[in-house]
């Protein structure tokens, strides 16, 4: 499904897996990037959908993770396999995939476990900026779901693309969530002022009043 002209999205419940987190593609020039992972069940299916987009697999620079929990990390090991990217998370969440806590991460929800794999680019900061092609994509750090969740965003056509996932939670004490991060995080969202929100489970929403009422409704 095209998002905007760079923004695609190759995975999710009904498009990948029936667990798996929504999966999206960037694509800028002869590079691209992915969102996310999914947990590895729609595997040959994501893989199909980014050569659909025109993206073959080997060109595939990033990975770019949201947060540790399984339905968005289960099938990272294996794209990287297949596409030979860069995995990057925050620090705060790259140890529970580094060490495989299949609680943290939530596997144990999904009756499976975390099988542990080494992120490549592990981000300290509150927010960094990578260049993909002609396109800057920033990362935020926006604890809460869990304590190393990230925000990315890029300009796409003039509009600001906000990849938020878990924007609607849950909050849990085994996935080590904390409410105060959570609506500070979510505070933050709606100051960015974004155009188009890629959120994890609840599709894509399009327009700034759109997408500020749906974080504003989990406040
Ligand atoms: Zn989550
Ligand atoms: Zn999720």
């Amino acid at each position: 499904m095209q998002i905007t002209p760079h923004v695609f999205q190759v995975g999710g419940s009904d498009i990948s897996a029936p667990p798996d987190a929504a999966v999206y593609l960037i694509k800028s020039g002869n590079t691209a990037a992915l969102v996310d992972g999914g947990t590895g069940e729609g595997h040959n299916e994501i893989l199909m959908n980014i050569r659909e987009c025109g993206v073959e697999p080997s060109s595939i620079a990033c990975l770019f993770i949201t947060h540790c929990h399984y339905d968005h990390t289960g099938g990272v090991a294996a794209l990287k396999e297949a596409t030979g990217c860069t995995l990057v998370a925050h620090q705060l969440d790259a140890i529970y995939l580094e060490t495989g806590d299949s609680d943290v991460t939530a596997a144990s929800w999904y009756g499976s476990f975390m099988k542990p794999f080494p992120v490549d680019i592990k981000v300290h900061e509150k927010e960094r900026s990578f260049t993909l092609g002609d396109l800057t994509i920033n990362m935020y750090h926006i604890p809460g779901h869990s304590p190393g969740s990230a925000a990315f965003t890029l300009r796409s056509n003039g509009n600001l693309v906000l990849f938020g996932q878990d924007v609607h939670g849950p909050l849990n004490d085994m996935l080590k969530s904390n409410r105060e991060h959570y609506e500070k995080s979510l505070e933050f969202m709606i100051s960015l002022e974004a155009d188009i929100l890629c959120e994890g489970h609840f599709g894509v929403y399009q327009g700034k009043e759109r997408v500020e009422r749906f974080i504003q409704s989990f406040l």
